[in-house]
């Protein structure tokens, strides 16, 4: 049994982040979106990163034909099942896109995270906006699938472009 006056150790507060923002080449693509970002390298050797990419964890392949949300609402379009999530061609990869929601949520609550810093854009991990589902290159300020779920959840969610917001946020935890 532990003295009144022993330490323990501190825990250290998880962020869940988009794979691709690492380095990891698991973009529609084939390629990743890595992030100098001071802040992501200060939570890489603080041991705070919990990496989850939705799409290759909904059982989609890399690289992969681009997908949009059509229908509206966005992610949580999606979630409430009034929008769908399609590629180019027309094909519906809805479940697989809420799969690998699920998957990031599951990532998330395992780790007690409170935080998340998502690949913008992206009709997964876009947080400012996604694609209006046009193909066109048009955008529109909704969340993707993950995200809209992690915030469905009490996860706060900021983009790539926001980690000085998220650290900020971070550091005012109780
Ligand atoms: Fe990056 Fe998210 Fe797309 Fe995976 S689903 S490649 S983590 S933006």
């Amino acid at each position: 049994m532990r003295s009144s006056t022993q330490c323990y150790p501190r825990i250290v507060e998880k962020v869940l982040v988009s794979a691709c923002l690492l380095g990891a080449k698991v973009r529609y693509h084939g390629g990743d979106a890595r992030s100098e970002h001071p802040v992501l390298r200060r939570w890489k050797d603080e041991g705070r990163l919990v990496a989850v990419c939705p799409e290759r964890d909904g059982g989609l392949p890399t690289p992969r034909p681009p997908a949009e949300i059509v229908g509206p609402e966005g992610g949580h379009g999606v979630l409430k099942k009034i929008a769908i999530v399609e590629t180019r061609d027309g094909t519906d990869v809805t479940a697989n896109f809420v799969r690998g929601a699920e998957e990031a949520l599951a990532a998330a609550r395992d780790a007690h995270i409170r935080v998340a810093v998502l690949k913008d854009g992206s009709p997964s991990c876009g947080t400012t906006f996604t694609y209006d589902g046009t193909f066109t290159g048009a955008r529109i300020a909704v969340t993707g699938v993950t995200a809209a779920l992690l915030e469905q959840h009490g996860v706060r969610i900021f983009s790539d472009t926001q980690l000085d917001a998220a650290d900020q946020y971070l550091r005012s935890l109780p």
